[in-house]
């Protein structure tokens, strides 16, 4: 009975539509949820400096006869919170510009020793303020198709790290590898750790351990996202190893040739 067939058909196609419709709901609510949250943290992040410059400004003008001293201890302070404000909106564009499906990617062949030694040589002096000490290993020559500018940021962020996180006459070693489809980075230090309980939500947009640490070394909690942002870009995988005071590992594999994403291509009606 071809209508019995049919009526049966259109049930089980219901309730498959149903059930995508109430994933989709959930994925929705999610992602709201998610934007909500996102939002929520931007502006009070945003804010925080904000309510330094306004404190320090209000007191300052408070004073009819602050002398020239005051006035300059004052506008130093203003200076760092307006470097902190530049840091949090640069971050934050990075990882709008760096998202994995919107985001454009920019790849051609790159020495991958030498990006690394650029990004050695421009973070050795936090290094040496930090009383860290910065290794690299190279294990081979290596070019890869990867977007520059994004890998390099993505990777100085896991360096800048390591060297922040660390402890007083610690080190960082930095090695690059490859084999005849992926490149390897590893970057390990002898730092404070991260708890196994945080190790799942270290790469969200804003997530601190220690917000007090963070914020005193200049974190903004975006660092790690973006980080991840880009190896995904590049459809690489990141992973992390670490055990509270006793040093982190992050380990970064990108295939050596860029895989362009498939073309969207419209789905036909019927058939
Ligand atoms: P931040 O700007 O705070 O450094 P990230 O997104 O780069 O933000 O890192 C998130 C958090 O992960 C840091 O605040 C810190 O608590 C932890 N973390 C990241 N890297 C390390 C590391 N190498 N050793 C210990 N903790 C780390």
């Amino acid at each position: 009975n071809i209508e019995e067939i049919d009526s049966v058909y259109s049930y089980t196609e219901l309730e498959a539509v149903s059930s995508s419709f109430n994933k989709m709901l959930i994925k929705a609510k999610k992602l709201e949820g998610g934007r909500q949250e996102f939002v929520s943290n931007v502006s009070h992040e945003l804010k925080t400096p904000m309510t330094s410059m306004k404190v320090l400004a209000d007191s300052l003008l408070s004073q009819p006869d602050a002398s020239v001293e005051m006035y300059r201890e004052f506008l130093t302070d203003i200076n760092n919170e307006i470097e902190r404000e530049d840091k949090i909106i640069n971050d934050l564009l990075s990882l709008v510009k760096f998202d994995r499906k919107t985001g454009t990617i920019n790849v051609k062949p790159t020495d991958l020793n030498e990006l690394l030694e650029q990004i050695l040589k421009r973070l050795r002096p936090i290094a040496v303020k930090n009383h860290v000490e910065l290794i690299f290993e190279s294990f081979r020559a290596v070019t890869a198709e990867v977007d520059e500018v994004k890998l390099s940021l993505a990777l100085s962020n896991l360096i800048e790290n390591a060297i922040k996180y660390n402890k007083e006459d610690g080190w960082v070693r930095v090695s690059l590898n490859a084999d005849h489809k992926f490149f390897f980075v590893k970057v390990v230090d002898s730092g404070i750790g991260i708890p196994e309980e945080f190790q799942d939500q270290i790469f969200e947009r804003f997530y601190r351990v220690d917000k007090a640490r963070s914020r005193g070394t200049g974190g903004t909690g975006l660092g790690l996202s973006i980080t991840k942002n880009v190896v995904m870009m590049h459809h690489g995988e990141i992973r992390l190893y670490s055990k509270e005071d006793d040093g982190t590992t992050f380990t970064v594999r990108i295939p050596l040739s860029y895989i362009p994403p498939k073309p969207h291509t419209a789905k036909k009606k019927g058939g």
